[in-house]
């Protein structure tokens, strides 16, 4: 090991301000559209639903740097900055002249990156003298997130999680619970919304837009609290681009440049802020690399979805975005990778693919588990599902360097642990583990059903 394993800043070297790569695209992502009226949302409208803070972030695609406000780089101390690792021993493994680095974001209890975001709006929530806030979460680890955010800042804090995954996933639930969330399983009947999907499908386990939908409708029901999301929202790939900016800087120390960047992609929040700075130098035209959007084949919106405005929840509350979607009533087929099955990507992602600046690729889940074992294996970690997505395509590429003896440097983000996803790991470990595709059928049903917008 001619260079360090692990790479970390020192903490004059942290970024002190968030990178908006809005800021350098010339052709924006579109707005987003008030549900009833089909016309851009309003910051007063918007205000309704999310913290005011939070708002102008959202709709601010010009001001390229946003400073950290103090609190929240105290709080981000406790697990930033997070090391860049040279991935050594996969490389040994796998026998290839790639240079593999990965930016490691598990290192927090909650286990994955969506703290970065949790901590900054929760504060703006506080700042703001809200009483609390109010959220969906899917696998869990968002809600784990905000909780631990809302409990640091004093706020209330609820939860709705999907049905199927508050009973597969109790120890979830309860480390929520004793940061001091209050959960909810979603759909319930404490909203109207979650009663009305109740009573149409009896039994429903239900899915990520329902979840959405009751935690939207509890914020603008109850005086002092707004709703908010985890991934998907400018705002969100805003404070995730500290992700990107640490990792740059930690490659700038080393003194190398990556080839391609890579990362799982659910609703683009880890990629979007991975990739923040590397694209603004591309956007810029200062320096050219390759950026690797990865999916499950089960849910993928980039790779087999549209390019429409579509609802961001089921209810159909929310406001429109334009972004490539799967349809907002599409329920992927069961999947291991709680966090990528989302119907929708973010905007501004999808606006950097349509314009051809980004790739997309799908996998297989036992692919994924096969290149999650063996980074398990060589790496030490236990990677997240969603991660693994990220791992598989970063094999794949070090494998094809191998073909043909270029020894490219590739850097992918590992946004979590894998301690909550046993059963995904048992089932894989069994040989019980099936690889789920939509047809072309599934997929033209739900676009049919797509809002008709301009
Ligand atoms: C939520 C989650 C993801 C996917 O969310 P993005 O917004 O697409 O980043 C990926 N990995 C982990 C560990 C997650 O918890």
């Amino acid at each position: 090991m001619d260079i360090p394993y692990k790479t970390y800043l020192t903490e004059s070297e942290v970024p002190e301000a968030w990178y908006n790569v809005r800021a350098d695209m010339k052709v924006k992502p579109s707005p987003l559209l008030n549900p009833c009226t089909l016309k851009p949302v309003t910051a007063e409208e918007a205000s309704h639903i999310f913290c005011d803070e939070l708002v102008k972030q959202e709709m601010d695609d010009t001001t390229p740097w946003f400073p950290i406000p103090k609190e929240i780089r105290d709080f981000y101390r406790m697990f930033r900055p997070s090391p860049l690792i040279r991935a050594y021993f996969l490389e040994r493994a796998l026998g290839t002249p790639a240079k593999i680095y990965y930016k490691f974001e598990g290192n927090n209890t909650s286990g994955s990156h969506k703290l970065n975001s949790a901590i900054a709006q929760a504060y703006y929530a506080k700042e703001q003298g809200l009483k609390g806030v109010t959220t969906e979460t899917g696998a869990g680890q968002w809600g784990t997130a905000l909780s631990m955010a809302c409990a640091f800042f004093g706020l209330d804090c609820k939860v709705y999680m999907v049905k199927c995954s508050y009973e597969q996933k109790p120890f979830r639930r309860e480390v929520m619970r004793t940061y001091g969330a209050q959960v909810t399983p979603s759909p319930s009947m404490l909203t109207e919304v979650g009663r009305r999907i109740n009573e149409e499908h009896p039994g429903t386990t239900g899915s990520l837009g329902c979840a959405i939908s009751e935690a939207v409708e509890d914020a603008v029901t109850h005086e002092g609290y707004r709703y908010v999301l985890g991934s998907v929202l400018a705002q969100v790939l805003l404070h995730q681009s500290i992700i990107g900016l640490e990792a740059k800087a930690a490659m700038g120390k080393l003194g190398v440049k990556p080839d391609v960047i890579i990362g799982c992609a659910g609703g683009g929040s880890n990629l979007g802020g991975l990739i923040a700075p590397f694209m603004g130098e591309k956007l810029r035209g200062e320096r050219d690399y390759r950026f690797v959007a990865v999916e499950p084949a089960s849910c993928p919106s980039l790779t087999r979805g549209r390019y429409a405005y579509d609802f961001c929840d089921t209810g159909k509350v929310c406001p429109l975005q334009k972004m490539y979607t799967l349809g907002c009533d599409f329920i992927p087929s069961a999947n291991h990778a709680g966090g990528l099955r989302y119907h929708g990507m973010s905007a501004t992602l999808s606006e950097l693919y349509a314009q051809g600046l980004m790739e997309a690729k799908s996998v297989k889940q036992t692919d994924v588990f096969e290149a999650a074992t063996l980074f398990a294996r060589t790496e030490g970690t236990l990677p997240a599902p969603e991660s693994s997505h990220a791992i598989r395509a970063a094999i794949d590429e070090a494998l094809e360097c191998k073909r043909t003896g270029e020894a490219k440097t590739i850097l992918f983000g590992l946004t979590g642990t894998g301690y909550f996803d046993l059963k995904a790991y048992e089932s894989y470990n069994n040989g019980t583990m099936g690889d789920y595709i939509p047809t072309d059928a599934d997929l033209e049903a739900s676009f049919a059903k797509l809002p008709k917008v301009g």
